[in-house]
């Protein structure tokens, strides 16, 4: 009988608890799962959050795995402490609340939404926003989250570019890949999304180089990753025109200090982290699969490459 130790903000305990018995319930394993389950040379699976108590996973002498429960692995990747395979979280419901996401703050931009609301005022002029067919998207990062967010847009008629660190095939979206993908993929843009993992390859991507090769008054949108962005570059090509609108959803430190001029500029968005979150009951069923590869010797899903960093 395998135990599965959820190591996770004790918060999260009562949200998985049901759907994840149920799920093992499900795929006939018996096993003993709870937030303290005594001795860890005992535990064969964990289910992780980076926020939990468990830091040192040596004492872990017969963990199978560790299945972490959120997509962002950055603070996992560098633990010395881990050895097993790592798993991140690839759920349904997080991508659809990202699609919600995006395509949301897309259509704001886009259809100006934010000058339709100011202009309440009795006056009659009429402003006819373009079609998305004229409006070029480009999304950086074309995984689970960066592709199914592409997609969506695609099917909304927006002309979007992909760009991966790979050659990918995403159905309906040009997609680029180095050498020189990613100065094209900038330069079509009047849309950018963020959707890269935070690696010491992507940290501080878009810098004032790299903002600059935007299409002049282009929005960003950063669900991704705070440190994806050097923040005193966003700044200034906020004030200079360069970037008309930065909607940011992540950031450097969080919550974001009160005094972080991104609270105050007129031209920038914040959002607490909420573009989107693992739900717990989609979530707990892609737990249990990998419990049920691993206790039937299959590879394990959604497993994390520790050199690459995601
Ligand atoms: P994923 O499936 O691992 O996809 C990552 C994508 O980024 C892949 O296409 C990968 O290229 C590309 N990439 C990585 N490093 C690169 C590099 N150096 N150059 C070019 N491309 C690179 O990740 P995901 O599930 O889509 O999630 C993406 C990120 O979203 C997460 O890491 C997390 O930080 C963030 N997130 C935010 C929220 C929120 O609420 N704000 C929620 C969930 C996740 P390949 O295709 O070639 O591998």
């Amino acid at each position: 009988m395998p135990k599965i130790l959820f190591a996770a903000e004790p918060a999260l305990w009562p949200k998985y608890e049901g759907h994840l018995f149920h799920w093992l319930s499900e795929a006939g394993i018996a096993a003993e799962l709870a937030p303290d389950l005594g001795p860890p040379e005992e535990i064969d699976y964990i289910v992780y959050s980076p926020g939990s108590d468990v830091q040192d996973f040596t004492p872990y002498t017969r963990l199978k795995a560790v299945l972490n429960l959120w997509a962002g692995v950055e603070n996992v990747t560098g633990n010395e402490t881990l050895k097993v395979p790592l798993a991140r979280m690839v759920d349904g419901g997080l991508t659809e609340g990202m699609v919600e996401w995006v395509v949301g703050h897309v259509l704001r931009h886009h259809l100006d939404i934010d000058h339709v609301l100011a202009h309440q005022d009795g006056r009659w002029v009429p402003k006819v926003p373009p079609l998305a067919r004229h409006r070029p998207v480009t999304v950086l990062g074309l995984g689970a989250l960066g592709a199914a967010c592409a997609q969506a847009l695609a099917a909304l008629n927006f002309p979007v570019t992909g760009w991966s660190r790979s050659a990918r095939e995403v159905a309906g979206v040009t997609c680029l890949s180095d050498p020189g993908g990613l100065e094209q993929a900038l330069a079509r843009a009047e849309i950018l999304v963020l959707l890269l993992p935070l690696t010491p390859g992507t940290e501080s991507l878009l810098n004032a180089a790299h903002l600059d090769q935007l299409h002049p008054g282009a929005i960003l949108l950063n669900p991704g990753r705070g440190a994806l962005i050097d923040d005193d570059a966003l700044l200034a090509a906020l004030d200079s025109g360069q970037i008309a609108h930065a909607t940011l959803d992540t950031f450097r430190t969080e919550p974001l200090p009160p005094e972080h001029p991104f609270w105050t500029h007129p031209r920038v968005t914040v959002t607490p982290h909420i573009a989107s979150a693992t739900r717990a009951e989609t979530a707990a069923q892609v737990v249990v699969e990998n419990i049920r590869r691993g206790e039937a010797g299959l590879p394990f899903l959604h497993l994390v490459d520790r050199d690459r960093g995601y």
